[in-house]
Formats: C-alpha cells, sequence, structure tokens
C-alpha cells in the first residue's frame, strides 16, 4: 500500500525524480541528498512500510539481499575501504522519515563520518537482566 502523504512513497513510485541507482518492481535506490559520505545511498521499497517492525518478512529478507548486492556495486565503482548499512527505527533512534529505509554507506579511510558509537559499560548483572527480559518475550 502506498501513503499519499508520505515522501519516499513518491520518490520510490517515481513521482518525485530522484537520482536512481537502482530500480525493480519492489525498491529504488537513490542517492541521500544529505549524504554522510561520497554516494551515501537509500533503498526504499515501494510499498509503505513506517519502519522495520511493519515489514513483512518476504520484503524484510529481499532488502538485505538487495542491499548486499547494490553494496557491492558501489564499493567496487566509488573505491570504498568500507561499507556500512545503517536503518533507524523511531524517532529516538534518529529516524526522520517513517517509511522504511536502509542507509547504503560507503566509507573511506579517515572520512570521518561519525557514524560509529562510543562504547559505553555494562555490568555482568545488567547483562544477565537484560537476557531474561528478551528472552521471556
Ligand atoms: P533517517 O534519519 O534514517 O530517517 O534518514 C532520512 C534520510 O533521508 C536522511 O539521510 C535525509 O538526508 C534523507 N532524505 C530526506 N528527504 C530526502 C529526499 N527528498 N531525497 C533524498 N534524500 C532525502
Ligand atoms: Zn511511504
Amino acid at each position: 500500500m502506498k501513503n499519499n502523504d508520505c515522501i519516499f512513497c513518491k520518490i520510490a513510485n517515481g513521482e518525485i525524480p530522484s537520482t536512481t541507482l537502482y530500480e525493480d518492481d519492489a525498491f529504488r535506490v537513490i542517492l541521500d541528498m544529505g549524504p554522510a559520505t561520497r554516494g551515501h545511498a537509500l533503498l526504499l521499497p515501494k510499498e509503505h512500510y513506517a519502519d522495520l517492525f511493519e515489514l513483512d518478512d518476504e520484503t524484510a529478507s529481499k532488502v538485505l539481499i538487495r542491499a548486499k548486492r547494490i553494496a557491492l556495486r558501489m564499493k567496487n565503482a566509488l573505491g570504498a575501504d568500507g561499507f556500512n548499512l545503517v536503518q533507524n527505527n523511531g524517532e529516538a533512534a534518529g529516524q526522520t522519515v517513517f517509511h522504511f529505509h536502509m542507509h547504503l554507506i560507503p566509507r573511506y579511510q579517515d572520512d570521518h563520518a561519525g557514524i560509529l558509537w562510543k562504547p559505553g559499560t555494562v555490568t555482568p548483572e545488567e547483562m544477565e537482566q537484560i537476557k531474561e527480559l528478551v528472552d521471556g518475550q
């Protein structure tokens, strides 16, 4: 289903033009307009899913296969030294557009893109408590 108020529905379905790196029946890959690095792209399903939790399993599995293939092509074409796949869900996690998308971010030695986090600390007791909470679901 498409969502009339959703900009990524319009981009994915070609109603708003974009620089498209790949397109098939189910997905479009576009260049991000505020790139973290050279070549930063977004994989968009053509159907509307607000986030990861709305994806059906079949689409979810296709997302990773498609991301892998495009990432490999981009890495070779752009001479990237590494690659991040980033996928935000919810405002607290940095999601700003509420149509599922996977960020495809080529990385270059010393690009200072700042995508990684600062490691925190956790006690063995906290780890055990987390494990029990998740196991209980
Ligand atoms: P997120 O914060 O994970 O929701 O990511 C949204 C991404 O979409 C950001 O990296 C934006 O730069 C990008 N973005 C938003 N609007 C557009 C647009 N019209 N065309 C291309 N990229 C966009
Ligand atoms: Zn949408």
